[in-house]
C-alpha cells in the first residue's frame, strides 16, 4: 500500500494545488512506495511569502535564541534517525546499516555546529579619519534562500542550506528533487517539534520547473544550488542578481605516486568507487597511477574490490546497493562501452548484475589502460566504475588531472611531505586530501570547487548565509543638552 505523503508549504501540510502526485517507486525493490503530491507555481508563490513575512520578524531573533532553535530542531530529529534512514535507503537505494543510518545519525551536527558558529559570527570595529566618527560593521540575514538539492544524499544535503541559514536569521525553502523528497518531508516534522516559525522553512520536491520557478523567483534572495554543473550554469543564467552558494559535480582523481602506500590507495579508491555506489560529488572518478606501481595498483585494487559486497541494502553484509535511477545505471553501460571501444580492458564486473529486484543494480566495475579521451575519464560518471589511466611522472599526472573542468576534490597518495605539498600547490582542486579517499568528508569541511574550473563556488563560514551591513555614527552632530 503506497504511502500518501504531504508538502511542507508555509508551516503546513498540504497537498499543494498542483496536478496529480508523483508515483515514487523504489530503486531497490521496485515496488510502488508513496504519492508524492505535485506542487504548482501558486505553492512557491504562497511559500515565498510565508517566508519574508516570517524572515521579517525572526531576523530580529538574537543569535542565542536562534542557536537555541537549531538544537531544539536537532533534539527533535534523535528520536526519528532510524525511520528517515529506512525511507532514505528504500527510496535512494543507499545500504541502511553501512551508509544511510549514519548519513541521518550526522544530520543534528549540521545544526549545532552552525548553532555555534553563529554564535560567535561577529562584526568590526573600523578605526575612521575623522576624530568624531565610528565605524562598526555587522553580519545581517541575507533574507529568502532557495535551496535546489540532489538526490544522491537526498536527506543531508537539504541541511547544509538549513542549519547554517536558519542559525544567521534566514527563512530557507527546499525544493528536492520529487524522487528521493519523503525522507526530507519526514525529517520537517522535527521543525514542528522544534516550533520552527511558521513559513520561516518549506519543503517543495519537484523538478526542474519548480526549482527555476523559485531560483528566478522574485521575493528570492539567495539561491543556495547543489547539483550538475550543467543545471548550476543554467541556474546562474537565470537567476538574476542574487547571492548564491553553488556545489557541483566532480571528477575527482586518485593520484598514485611512485613512493605511494599502493595497498591504501587502492583500498581508498576501492571505498571512493563503491560508497553509495559511486553516486557522490567527490567519488573517486578515475585513478592516475605512475607506471612504476602500476601493476600492484591494478593487483591490489582487485584485491581490495572483493570486499565490495552488492546486495539488498537493508542486509547487514551489504555495502553497497542499487544505483537511484535508470538514467544514472545508462550512463554508465555508455561510458564502459566507450572506454572499451577506445582500448580499455575490463579487468573486473562491467555491467548491470542479474538476479535482483530492478535493474539498477551494477557490477563493482574495474577498466584498466583506459586513455584520457574515454568519457569514463572525461565526465563524472556517478557509479561504480574505477578506471585506472597511467602516467610516467608526477609532472604528467597533475597535467592530466588538470586537464579537467571538474576540480572539485583530489586525492594524492604519497609517503613524501615534500611532493604532498608540490601537488597541494599544483592540481587545480578545491580540496586534496593526502592519503585518504577522495571521499574524505567532515560535516564542517570548507568545501567547493577550484577557479576556473565549472565546480562552482563552495561553502566556508556560516557567515556566507549573511550580509555585511556597514553602520557609521558621527558623534559631533549629537545634540547636546
Ligand atoms: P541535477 O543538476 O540534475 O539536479 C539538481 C537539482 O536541480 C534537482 O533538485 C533538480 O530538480 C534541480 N533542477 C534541474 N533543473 C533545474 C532548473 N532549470 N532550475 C532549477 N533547478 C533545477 O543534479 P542531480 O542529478 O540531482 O545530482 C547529481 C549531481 O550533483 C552530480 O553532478 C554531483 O556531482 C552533484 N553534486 C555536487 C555536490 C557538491 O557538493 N559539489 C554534492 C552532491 C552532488
Amino acid at each position: 500500500m503506497a504511502e500518501t505523503v504531504k508538502l511542507y508549504i508555509a508551516g503546513e501540510w498540504t497537498e499543494g494545488t498542483g496536478d496529480g502526485a508523483y508515483a515514487l517507486h523504489s530503486p531497490v525493490t521496485g515496488e510502488h512506495l508513496a504519492d508524492i503530491p505535485i506542487a504548482s507555481a501558486a505553492d512557491i508563490d504562497r511559500a515565498v511569502r510565508a517566508a519574508r513575512e516570517a524572515q521579517d520578524e525572526y531576523r530580529h531573533w538574537s543569535a542565542v535564541e536562534r542557536a537555541d532553535l537549531n538544537y531544539r530542531i536537532a533534539g527533535a530529529i534523535e528520536p526519528m534517525v532510524e525511520e528517515i534512514a529506512r525511507i532514505q535507503t528504500l527510496e535512494q537505494g543507499k545500504p541502511y546499516h553501512e551508509e544511510s543510518l549514519g548519513d541521518v545519525e550526522e544530520a543534528n551536527s549540521y545544526f549545532t555546529e552552525a548553532a555555534e558558529d553563529a554564535k560567535r559570527l561577529m562584526g568590526s570595529v573600523i578605526p575612521t579619519s575623522e576624530r568624531h566618527t565610528r565605524m562598526f560593521t555587522f553580519r545581517r540575514p541575507v533574507g529568502v534562500w532557495a535551496a535546489i538539492t540532489p538526490w544522491n544524499f537526498p536527506v543531508t544535503i537539504p541541511l547544509e542550506y538549513l542549519g547554517p541559514g536558519l542559525a544567521t536569521g534566514n527563512a530557507v525553502i527546499v525544493k528536492p528533487p520529487i524522487h528521493t523528497s519523503w525522507g526530507l518531508l519526514e525529517l520537517a516534522k522535527a521543525f514542528d517539534e522544534a516550533g520552527v516559525p511558521k513559513g520561516l522553512v518549506s519543503i517543495i520536491p519537484g523538478g526542474g520547473d519548480i526549482g527555476e520557478a523559485l531560483v528566478t523567483h522574485d521575493g528570492v534572495d539567495a539561491v543556495g544550488f547543489t547539483g550538475s554543473s550543467a543545471t548550476g550554469k543554467r541556474i546562474i543564467s537565470m537567476m538574476g542578481i542574487k547571492r548564491s552558494i553553488m556545489e557541483m559535480s566532480g571528477n575527482g582523481p586518485t593520484i598514485v605516486t611512485a613512493d605511494a602506500n599502493v595497498a591504501a590507495a587502492a583500498t581508498a579508491a576501492v571505498y571512493g568507487t563503491y560508497y553509495n555506489a559511486g553516486q557522490v560529488c567527490c567519488a573517486t572518478e578515475r585513478v592516475i597511477v605512475v607506471d612504476a606501481v602500476h601493476d600492484e595498483f591494478v593487483d591490489r585494487s582487485l584485491q581490495a574490490a572483493k570486499e565490495v559486497r552488492l546486495g539488498d541494502p537493508f542486509d547487514k553484509g551489504t555495502n553497497m546497493g542499487p544505483l537511484n535511477n535508470e538514467p544514472t545505471a545508462e550512463k554508465m553501460d555508455r561510458h564502459i562501452a566507450d572506454a572499451t571501444a577506445r582500448g580499455a580492458d575490463i579487468l573486473a564486473g562491467g555491467g548491470r548484475a542479474s538476479g535482483f529486484p530492478t535493474d539498477l543494480y551494477y557490477e563493482f566495475t574495474v577498466l584498466d589502460r583506459v586513455p584520457e579521451e574515454a568519457e569514463v575519464a572525461r565526465e563524472e560518471s556517478f557509479g561504480p566504475v574505477l578506471p585506472i589511466l597511467s602516467v610516467g611522472t608526477d609532472d604528467e599526472a597533475v597535467a592530466l588531472a588538470n586537464r579537467s573542468n571538474l576540480g572539485l576534490q583530489a586525492a594524492v597518495f604519497t609517503s613524501s611531505l615534500d611532493r604532498a605539498f608540490w601537488y597541494a600547490d599544483h592540481i587545480r582542486s578545491g580540496s586534496v586530501i593526502v592519503n585518504d579517499s577522495t571521499d574524505f568528508w567532515e560535516t564542517f569541511q570548507p568545501f567547493g570547487g577550484a577557479a576556473g574550473t565549472d565546480t562552482g563556488w563552495g561553502r566556508g563560514k556560516v557567515d556566507e548565509f549573511t550580509d555585511l551591513q556597514t553602520m557609521v555614527i558621527n558623534l559631533a552632530n549629537v545634540a547636546r543638552t
